[in-house]
């Protein structure tokens, strides 16, 4: 059995009738940088998500980076967040000049522990940052009532959350903005780069245009020093043409999910992702495990023909990136204990049933001897070497719903 993490080539054949379309009508449009197969998109995913403005932009750091400098984030400012994300979140805190101040996690959700958010909050704090870690909103009551207290900006990352559900409104909707990313294995995914941000404020909206484009409103017309971080047509029509399987895909995720925990929730030595709280939903963008002995699990898989990832290997505040920050090993221990012991499963719409039953047989078999002694594994993929276990060609896993 060889089952790769994610597939990307499966995952895009299953709708490439959709994808061959768009790109045909982009290569016939003449236009391939914004105009409109990027304004049909932002007003698809708008409409989606249920929010005024989506403005399309070149990657999810992208995102981050200009709803910060939108929501007048800068030099001396405060913005908290996570240290258990991608650098991405951090980083774009620091290139507008601000200060990423970390606050532990809660070891259940792993996002934002809202009581650590509030003893961080200093006379310089700006901005909150949660991150809808793993597919799982982070508490946003929470957040948002710190930030009405305090008169802090929301913004919220949403790269790893679309379409997930925070009571009756959609991740990403309810801070100030919210980023998102299309990496190609995020729930939603271009061919290639590509990000927006989502805001109901029609001013932030404005500005965020302008600085994705070079700081114009109109031709030749610089107002400020801007970016060229503008979304590519090509990914603007390929979005288009994936957004009405998003809920399908995010359903047969949920199916999956849900096997992994009705076969492993007796298993001893592994702790499984906690089922999301009734006012949310969890989107499952990954299925993170915690085992006590995870490089051994990670190469044992492997040597079954399972690829597995950690997300993330190390916490953010001690990454060399932000050693100038001054924090060290300790600081955050909930975060560190998950970065020691976290493993991420193959969870994708693609897999079938037979698959999960497959990689928990597996995980079974080897988690014995990987929880009581030092078993020495081998490193890297089965010898066998790890193919696809798909046909080319084979389709038709995808349902098409339209919003
Ligand atoms: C993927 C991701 C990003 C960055 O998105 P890119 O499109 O890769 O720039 C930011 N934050 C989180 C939590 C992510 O998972």
């Amino acid at each position: 059995m060889c089952i790769p993490f994610f597939d990307s080539w499966l995952h895009n054949q299953n709708v490439q009738a959709d994808l061959r379309s768009a790109i045909q009508s982009v290569i016939d449009s003449g236009q391939y940088i914004l105009g409109p197969a990027v304004e049909r998109f932002e007003k698809h995913f708008a409409a989606y998500l249920g929010v005024q403005h989506c403005i399309g932009v070149n990657s999810g750091t992208s995102a981050l980076h200009l709803a910060l400098l939108a929501g007048g984030v800068g030099l001396g400012d405060e913005v908290i967040t996570t240290p258990l994300t991608w650098i991405s979140t951090a980083a774009a805190i620091s290139l507008v000049g601000a200060r990423p101040v970390f606050a532990d996690i809660d070891p259940v959700s792993y996002t934002m522990d809202v009581e650590k958010v509030e003893r961080a909050i200093t006379r310089r704090t700006k901005a909150l940052l949660p991150v809808h870690l793993y597919g799982q909103p982070a508490d946003l009551d929470g957040c948002q009532r710190l930030a009405e207290q305090h008169g802090l900006l929301l913004i919220e990352d949403a790269a790893q959350a679309h379409g997930a559900w925070y009571g009756n409104r959609r991740a990403g909707t309810i801070g100030q903005m919210g980023c998102f990313s299309f990496y190609p294995s995020k729930n939603l995914g271009a061919l290639g780069e590509g990000g927006a941000v989502v805001t109901d404020n029609d001013s932030l909206a404005r500005r965020l245009r302008r600085l994705r484009n070079h700081g114009q409103d109109t031709h030749h017309v610089h107002l400020e020093p801007g970016f060229n971080a503008r979304m590519e047509a090509l990914q603007g029509a390929v979005l288009s043409a994936k957004l009405p399987y998003l809920e399908g895909w995010n359903t047969k995720r949920a199916v999956l999910a849900a096997l992994y925990h009705e076969l492993l929730v007796n298993t001893l030595g592994l702790t499984l992702p906690a089922k999301p709280l009734s006012d949310r939903s969890h989107v499952w963008h990954l299925f993170v495990i915690q085992v006590i002995k995870r490089d051994e699990l990670q190469s044992a898989l492997a040597n079954h023909g399972v690829e597995t990832r950690v997300h993330y290997p190390t916490p953010l505040h001690l990454q060399p990136a932000f050693s100038s920050l001054g924090y060290k090993e300790g600081d955050f221990p909930i975060a560190e204990g998950v970065t020691q012991h976290c493993l991420s499963l193959p969870l994708y719409p693609e897999l079938t049933e037979a698959d999960i039953r497959c990689i928990v047989s597996s995980l079974t078999n080897t988690l014995p001897t990987t929880t009581t002694v030092t078993a020495v594994q081998g490193s890297g993929m089965a010898s066998a070497g790890c193919k696809r276990p798909f046909a080319h060609g084979e389709v038709g896993l995808s349902t098409r719903v339209t919003t």
